[in-house]
């Protein structure tokens, strides 16, 4: 059987370039899929291709889309509404489907805001200063979740480059991981393969980092 293509959601440049960190594909390759950086195309036709999706990071969901419209400007970082768009589309598209969903970072955001939760717009604490791959604090893992089956772990050591976080979240999605601060750090699905992570997973050299990888190419191949 051939490997699961996993489509890759990247950043959207008002230069016209589309972007991603490498990190996220070496990590899909390592895991045993093949990594496709998704450009801003037809959502239904770019996962027509695809068996697994990986929602990445990036700037800021623009707040209206989850009801918030009197905010600080000056804190949204790097808004893109064809972002916005193209993601929504495709997580909607893809939660339909039943398709496996690995969301990091933002991805967790869009995740949780595409299907009609909301987002803390700003909130302190979990911007690290230390290099990516190193952790910052720790979350504590709901015993009966995905994240645990694929981790193993109650508590996880992770990095932390966010300065929003889930807020309200959507009817089907439940919390199962949070910070000691009481920031949720990781929502999932009721059933199948959907798995949100507020940090990076992408960047930590450790097994419970790889496993999240395995565990959407896992759920791809099924
Ligand atoms: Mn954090």
């Amino acid at each position: 059987m051939p490997k699961p293509v996993i489509g890759i959601t990247a950043g959207f440049a008002e230069n016209g370039d589309v972007y991603l960190r490498r990190q996220y594909c070496a990590a899909i390759e390592a895991a045993g899929g093949v990594p496709l950086i998704l450009p801003p195309s037809a959502a239904a036709d770019a996962l027509s291709v695809c068996r697994g999706l990986l929602l990445s990071g990036g700037g800021d969901v623009r707040p209206e889309l989850y009801g918030l419209h009197d905010y600080d400007r000056t804190l949204l970082f790097e808004p893109s509404d064809e972002r916005d768009r193209f993601e929504s589309e495709l997580t909607r598209l893809a939660v339909g489907r039943g398709l496996p969903i690995l969301a990091i970072c933002r991805g967790i955001q869009v995740l949780n805001v595409a299907l009609g939760g909301s987002l803390r717009y700003d909130i302190p604490g979990h911007r690290q200063t230390l290099p990516r791959p190193e952790p910052s604090h720790t979350v504590t893992v709901e015993p009966d979740s995905l994240l645990f089956s694929l981790t193993g772990c109650e508590r996880l050591w992770v990095n932390s480059f966010h300065h929003q976080a889930v807020g309200r979240t959507a009817e089907g999605l439940r919390v199962t991981a949070a910070a000691d601060d009481g920031t949720i750090e990781a929502i999932e699905g009721l059933n199948g393969f959907l798995l949100g992570v507020q940090w990076h997973p992408e960047h930590m050299p450790t097994e419970a980092a790889r496993a999240l990888f395995r565990g959407l190419i896992s759920a791809a191949e099924l």
